[in-house]
């Protein structure tokens, strides 16, 4: 690892000053940053430490929105009661990331922010990728592709997010809140995270001096039910080949309002709104569950690595939401 300067700042401002320093990187929980600098992936000059700032609130806001500050841990927020209460789907993706111990660490802020964990991004060992090494190439195009996006990908990189929390807060219509040298902006969740095109070593548009002080929720219109499902390797302790976030509103026995987003399969949390649309309005029923769930897969591109996702996917968006419904 590097050798690098550590800055424990007093104010929000004044961490925002510090990472205006050339190669200044901010710190919460540390549970990726510090994976990648043993890993000689990134080389921070400068860390600048989040924590202490009263960035780890969670809060009901007058208005009825949920504010969840950047270095709140991932264990307090699926721990906290008006989480638990009004954002039950929140829970069921952060409780099915990573480990205990990680998520005692982890905050908001950073799981927004996690990298992705393509093998060749993660190992230097491989020469050519273009989000770690810009214009070198993409080894995952003729390599190793379980993981990878068959939607949103470009012919530079096709790695996916890994954030279980990204998924849920796609459906929740969640809005970041961050702050620079010029003032405060507001970025909408789905325009937070962006596409690889060009340019993949660029994963979001928080630009370099902005520091996310805060996940907004609106009111949960979506509480009558809700499922997140994560299907991987393994049981736990592993990231999504395919998931999805399910949460619905019903009246007078039909859908009005259902959200359902993806992840496993795109380079941010992807909405599935052609089967959100199809079911709205639709009684909820096996069987439209699972006309509306195989057109999902429509404009898809998979590669020999990943075309079980094509058919994995439709079948798991019908048990997402099935299991959301309580549709038996
Ligand atoms: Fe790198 Fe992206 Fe290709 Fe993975 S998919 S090797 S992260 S460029």
């Amino acid at each position: 690892m590097n050798p690098f300067e550590y800055v424990k700042p007093s104010s929000v401002d004044s961490a925002i000053r510090a990472k205006a320093r050339a190669g200044a990187a901010f710190i919460g929980g540390g549970t990726n940053l510090l994976d990648l600098m043993k890993g000689e992936i990134e080389h921070p000059r400068t860390i600048v430490d989040i924590n202490g700032l009263g960035l780890d609130r969670i809060e009901l806001l007058p208005d009825g929105r949920l504010r969840i500050g950047s270095a709140a841990r991932n264990s307090d927020m699926a721990a906290h009661s008006e989480v638990r209460t009004r954002y039950p789907l929140l829970v069921e993706a952060i409780v099915a990331g990573a480990s205990q111990q990680l998520r005692n660490m982890a905050t908001a802020g950073g799981n927004l922010l996690q990298r992705t964990r393509c093998h060749y991004f993660v190992d230097t060992a491989f020469e050519r990728c273009n989000k770690r090494n810009p214009g070198s190439g993409c080894a995952a195009l003729t390599g190793e592709q379980r993981q990878h996006a068959i939607f949103g990908a470009s012919d530079r990189c096709i790695a996916t997010n890994p954030s279980d929390m990204n998924v849920a807060l796609a459906a929740l219509d969640a809005t970041i809140r961050v702050q620079g040298p010029k003032g405060e902006r507001s970025i909408p969740v789905g325009d937070f995270h962006r596409l690889p095109g060009g340019r993949p070593q660029v994963d979001t548009t928080l630009a370099d001096d902005e520091l996310i002080l805060s996940i907004d929720l609106p009111e949960n219109r979506c509480a009558d039910g809700s499922h997140y499902l994560k299907i991987r390797d393994r049981a736990s302790y592993a990231f999504a080949l395919v998931s999805v976030a399910a949460a619905m509103h019903i009246e007078n026995g039909v859908v009005s309002d259902i959200r359902i987003a993806l992840g496993g399969v795109a380079p941010k949390p992807w909405r599935a709104t052609a089967v959100e649309q199809q079911l709205i309005g639709k009684a909820l029923t096996r069987g439209a569950i699972r006309e509306a769930a195989k057109g999902v897969v429509d404009g898809s591109k998979a590669f020999p690595g990943n075309a079980f996702k094509q058919v994995l996917l439709p079948r798991a968006i019908a048990r997402a939401v099935q299991v959301a419904g309580a549709v038996s």
